[in-house]
């Protein structure tokens, strides 16, 4: 089955395809369908902008294709930042301002609950499929670790005292949003594939 990843991030494309499987699907980028234009993410959730996403790329090319966004959201802060989460402190999308600026809002804060929530709208011939994985935490009182990408130093998920810049990526992997939401998406495309 061919499908459309609708990101730029080679990166993610690489790891999405090793844990889909090269005998289920096999992945595209924008780069590989030659789609440049910026996709202007402007939903009020995360599961708009990936429908955005998807709509984008299935009206251009009519082809098979999923999206996904991330966001976090903490619970004393109404779950914000949410869709915002890359640019939370600016849109230099720089971590280390984002994670400053967060742990700058919890500081006189007990109550430090977070989750990381991942949307992926896959189309299918047509149809519009919806997937989420969650994974819940805590927001750390200072960074540690450097392993990761944006907020790994300062989240800790539920069951552990480290947070995600301190382990080793396949660790983090059993748990993440993003491996949740695409483990869901996976079994919905092993099912599919065994009807038929
Ligand atoms: P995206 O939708 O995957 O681009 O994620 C949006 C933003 O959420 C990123 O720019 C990061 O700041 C943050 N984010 C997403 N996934 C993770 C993660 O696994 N660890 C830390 N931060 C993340």
């Amino acid at each position: 089955m061919d499908l459309i990843f609708a990101s730029h991030n080679k990166h993610k494309l690489e790891e999405v395809q090793e844990m889909m499987g090269e005998d289920l699907v096999q992945l595209s980028s924008l780069e590989d369908i030659a789609y440049y234009d910026e996709i202007i993410e402007d939903g009020a959730t995360l599961e708009e902008n990936a429908r955005i996403k998807s709509k984008t790329i299935y009206a251009k090319t009519g082809k098979d294709v999923f999206s996904d966004d991330t966001g976090l959201e903490v619970y004393t802060l109404d779950m914000q930042p949410g869709v915002i989460t890359a640019r939370f402190a600016g849109e230099e999308k720089d971590a280390d301002a984002n994670m400053a600026l967060l742990l700058n809002l919890l500081k006189d804060k007990e109550d430090r609950r977070a989750r990381f929530r991942t949307a992926i709208v896959l189309i299918l011939d047509g149809e519009e499929y919806l997937f989420e994985g969650i994974v819940e935490g805590r927001i750390a009182f200072h960074k540690s670790g450097d392993m990761g990408f944006g907020y790994d130093p300062v989240f800790i998920p539920e069951g552990y005292d480290k947070s995600f810049a301190e382990m080793p990526m396949a660790l983090k992997n059993t748990m993440s949003h993003r491996h949740r939401a695409l483990q869901k998406m996976k079994q919905f495309l092993i099912n599919k594939k065994d009807q038929h």
